[in-house]
C-alpha cells in the first residue's frame, strides 16, 4: 500500500523520464542505416550489405529497449518479512552494456548497487533489472548512476543507497584519444552512505577497490 510520500517520489521518478518521442518507420530507420552505410564510404546494395539495415535496427530494438520500461513499476513488488534483518543488502559485479549518448559507442562495465533497508527489501533480480532498464538507454556514466540510486532511493525509501559503476568507454577506446585500458568509476551514496563515514567506509570495502582487484578488464 503505498504511502503518500511514496507516491510523490513516483511521481517525481516519472517526471524525469524520457520525453515519448514520435517512433519513426521501420522503412525510415533501414533507410537512415543505408545513408550511414553510404555516409562510411561503402555500397549498401551489395550482397554483403544487404541484410544489414535489418541487422542493425534489430540491433537498436535491443540496445535500446530500456526506453519502453518502467522502473518504478519494476520495484513495486517488496517484501517486508525479513526477521529483523537490519544490516547492508548487496549486489556486486552486475555486468551491463550500454551505449554513450555522444557517440552512441559501447560503454561496457559493472555495477555495484547497495542499500540499508528500512523494512523493506525487494528481490534481487530486480536490482538487476534496474540497471537494465537504465542501460538500455543512450546514456553518460554520470547519469546512469545518478538515476539507478535515485530511483532505489525514491521507490524503497531505505536508509541509505550506495551505487558505483565502473566502465570502459569504446568511445574513447576505439576512437578520439585511442586509450585502451582505462575505466571510469563513478559512485552515487545517499542516506546514511553520505551521512555516516564509518557506514560509507563499511560499503566501500565490500564492494572493493573499483577497478582493482579482479585485474579483469571490459
Ligand atoms: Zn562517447
Amino acid at each position: 500500500m503505498p504511502d503518500s510520500t511514496t507516491a510523490t517520489n513516483v511521481q517525481k521518478i516519472r517526471s524525469r523520464e524520457p520525453v515519448r518521442v514520435r517512433r519513426p518507420s521501420r522503412e525510415e530507420a533501414l533507410d537512415a542505416v543505408r545513408t550511414l552505410i553510404r555516409w562510411a564510404g561503402d555500397d549498401p546494395e551489395r550482397e554483403g550489405l544487404l541484410g544489414t539495415p535489418d541487422r542493425v535496427v534489430r540491433s537498436y530494438a535491443e540496445f535500446f529497449s530500456g526506453y519502453g520500461e518502467d522502473p518504478v513499476a519494476l520495484l513495486q513488488r517488496t517484501f517486508e518479512e525479513m526477521d529483523g534483518y537490519d544490516e547492508i543488502v548487496m549486489l556486486k559485479d552486475i555486468r551491463f552494456e550500454s551505449h554513450c549518448e555522444h557517440h552512441i559507442a559501447p560503454i561496457i562495465g559493472k555495477v555495484h548497487i547497495a542499500y540499508l533497508p528500512n523494512n523493506r527489501v525487494v528481490g534481487i533480480s530486480k536490482l538487476a533489472r534496474l540497471v537494465e532498464v537504465y542501460a538500455k538507454r543512450l546514456q553518460i556514466q554520470e547519469k546512469m548512476t545518478a538515476q539507478i540510486a535515485n530511483t532505489l532511493d525514491e521507490v524503497l525509501q531505505p536508509k541509505g543507497v550506495a551505487v558505483v559503476i565502473e566502465a570502459a568507454h569504446q568511445c574513447m577506446t576505439t576512437r578520439g584519444v585511442h586509450k585502451p585500458g582505462v575505466s571510469m568509476v563513478t559512485s552515487r551514496m545517499l542516506g546514511v552512505f553520505r551521512s555516516d563515514p564509518t557506514t560509507r567506509r563499511e560499503v566501500l570495502s565490500m564492494i572493493g577497490t573499483p577497478a582493482g582487484g579482479s585485474g579483469e578488464h571490459v
